[in-house]
């Protein structure tokens, strides 16, 4: 048993923005389950330690946390092959569950914008092909006004609640 569970309607296939990408193999309707990320929760400390060997492969659950494979054999299993997009399909359900965030046709890759889920000290170019492409990514995009109106209800729980406190003390 694989310690991340795929949707029947999905296939890893090569992408035209990325190595390796996940795409639909047959339409998914808004609010479908797509992916649950599954894998030994980890600190951050042990996460760098085995990034060392295994490269990027987890994803931030908490301020502290992560969750992701600790071998080469649960790598090759369990890596999502979710593309960042400055235009994605998919968002996250608490930390762990992407779902449809709207409905996505056959022969679509699959994609998520990193600022759903990152909240680490980075920067790098996109090249994700979109006309609302940023450019250029950080691991803090989550703090830009836009986005958080963008994806309002689809960021990973740590960085959601954030949010809605914020929204709180202004009521
Ligand atoms: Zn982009």
């Amino acid at each position: 048993m694989d310690q991340t569970y795929f949707s029947a309607k999905v296939e890893k296939r090569v992408s035209a923005i990325h190595g390796r990408g996940l795409f639909a193999r047959q339409d998914i309707a808004r609010g479908e389950i797509v992916v649950v990320k599954g894998g030994y929760v980890m600190t951050r400390a042990q996460r760098d330690q085995v990034s060392l060997e295994l490269g990027p492969a987890e994803i931030q659950i908490t301020e502290e946390l992560h969750i992701g494979p600790i071998t080469s054999h649960q790598r090759e299993r369990g890596m999502m092959h979710l593309n960042h997009s400055c235009e994605p399909n998919l968002g996250l359900q608490g930390q762990i569950v992407f779902v449809a965030m709207r409905d996505i046709g056959a022969g679509e890759e699959l994609t998520i914008d990193y600022a759903m889920t990152d909240d680490e000290p980075y920067e790098m170019a996109c090249d994700c092909g979109v006309e609302a492409c940023r450019g250029t990514i950080t691991g803090h995009d989550w703090k830009q006004p836009a986005l958080q109106r963008k994806y309002d209800g689809y960021f990973s729980w740590f960085i959601q609640r954030r949010l809605d406190r914020t929204r709180g003390g202004e009521s």
